[in-house]
């Protein structure tokens, strides 16, 4: 592809005819989100195989050209003004289930779980409740009840710099809620593919130990439109130690929920426009039903300036904003 190109309308003769026709314009992104918020986007289109996402990934990095890939929207808060240039919803649902199963970086988090079950293989039990993608969980290195993604990763197929590739679990340099492709400070790259190493053990175990899982999660949150934990917790011993009420295991571990945090700064009720903060959960900042994305940044800027003056502690998102914020 020529290096002289400067718009994705360039780009688009060069694409393969399947590619071509499947792109869309000026689609409003809120139907595509968990918050349900977000503006346009100016370019759209589903990749349903890995070869399309690749060659759309591969096209965008080459020339430079702006492109976000969606997963399910369930991480990210989508500005009102949308997002220039491409938008790619993935929808590359493949795998192949075993002790080392392969999937499509598309594929539903959650079903892979019930698949990997369905062959008696246990790891992926956490994933039960989180909404979402394969790649959305490795990029943001989901994980719940003490277990997450990066543990069972061996390895991963990506488009970087044009080049596609396949590499080890070093090169996501994971780490708590976060890899080098939520930091941006690389090469623009895009996930196609992981392998997963799972082992063997008794369905029943597997469906108890997901079941407790899910039983947790459905006593705690809410039930509105949202975009899971908006903050990550903060890891510091010094902060665990001074915090009345903490449970001794997070003091031990150093880790205090951003929910503790908000809540002991009255943010529970909290509401800007259409979002707000529950009364059951000091971390989810819900869309109450006709929310605009500068209301959930309103009310999380909210919580984050309570946070500090009271506790002197930089709340770090979780969610990821993504298009054109003024
Ligand atoms: C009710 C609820 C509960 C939740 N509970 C949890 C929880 O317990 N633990 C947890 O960790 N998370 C949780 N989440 C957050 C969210 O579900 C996870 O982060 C999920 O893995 C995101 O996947 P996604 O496909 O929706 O990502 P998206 O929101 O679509 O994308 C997130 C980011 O990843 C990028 N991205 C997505 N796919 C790729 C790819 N293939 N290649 C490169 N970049 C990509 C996107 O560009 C974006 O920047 C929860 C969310 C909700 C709504």
């Amino acid at each position: 592809m020529s290096k002289s190109v400067t718009s994705w309308d360039q780009v688009f003769p060069q694409l393969s005819l399947n590619t071509q026709v499947c792109i869309q314009r000026n689609i409003p992104l809120s139907r595509y989100t968990s918050l349900r918020v977000g503006g346009p986007a100016d370019y759209f289109v589903c990749a349903t195989e890995i070869d399309v996402l690749s060659e759309i990934a591969a096209a965008s990095q080459i020339n430079g050209l702006p492109l976000l890939l969606l997963g399910e929207g369930s991480n990210v808060c989508v500005s009102d003004a949308g997002v220039r240039g491409m938008v790619v919803q993935n929808a590359c649902i493949h795998s192949e289930i075993g002790q080392n199963t392969r999937a499509d970086s598309g594929h539903n988090f959650m079903r892979l779980f019930l698949l990997t079950m369905r062959a008696e293989l246990t790891g992926l039990e956490f994933a039960v409740g989180i909404p979402g993608s394969v790649g959305g969980a490795l990029v943001s290195n989901a994980g719940a009840y003490r277990a997450n993604i990066c543990d069972l990763v061996r390895k991963v197929e990506v488009v970087e710099s044009g080049e596609r590739k396949i590499v080890g679990p070093e090169w996501m340099e994971f780490s708590y809620r976060d890899s080098r492709l939520r930091r941006g400070d690389g090469p623009p790259a895009v996930l196609l593919r992981v392998w997963l190493e799972l082992k063997y053990a008794t369905k029943s175990d597997i469906r108890a130990k997901a079941k407790d899982f899910q039983i947790q999660r459905l006593l705690k949150q809410p039930w509105q439109p949202s975009a899971g934990s908006f903050f990550k917790n903060v890891v510091s011993h010094e902060l665990a130690e001074l915090l009345p009420n903490l449970p001794a295991a997070m003091k031990l571990a150093g880790v205090v929920p951003a929910a503790y945090l908000s809540e002991a700064c009255g943010c529970k009720g909290l509401q800007i426009g259409g979002a707000g903060i529950t009364h059951r959960h000091a971390n989810f900042l819900v869309n109450l039903g006709h929310a605009t994305s500068a209301n959930i940044r309103d009310v999380a800027e909210t919580v984050k300036s309570r946070v500090f003056d009271r506790f002197g502690v930089a709340l770090e998102e979780e969610v990821l904003y993504v298009g054109e914020w003024s």
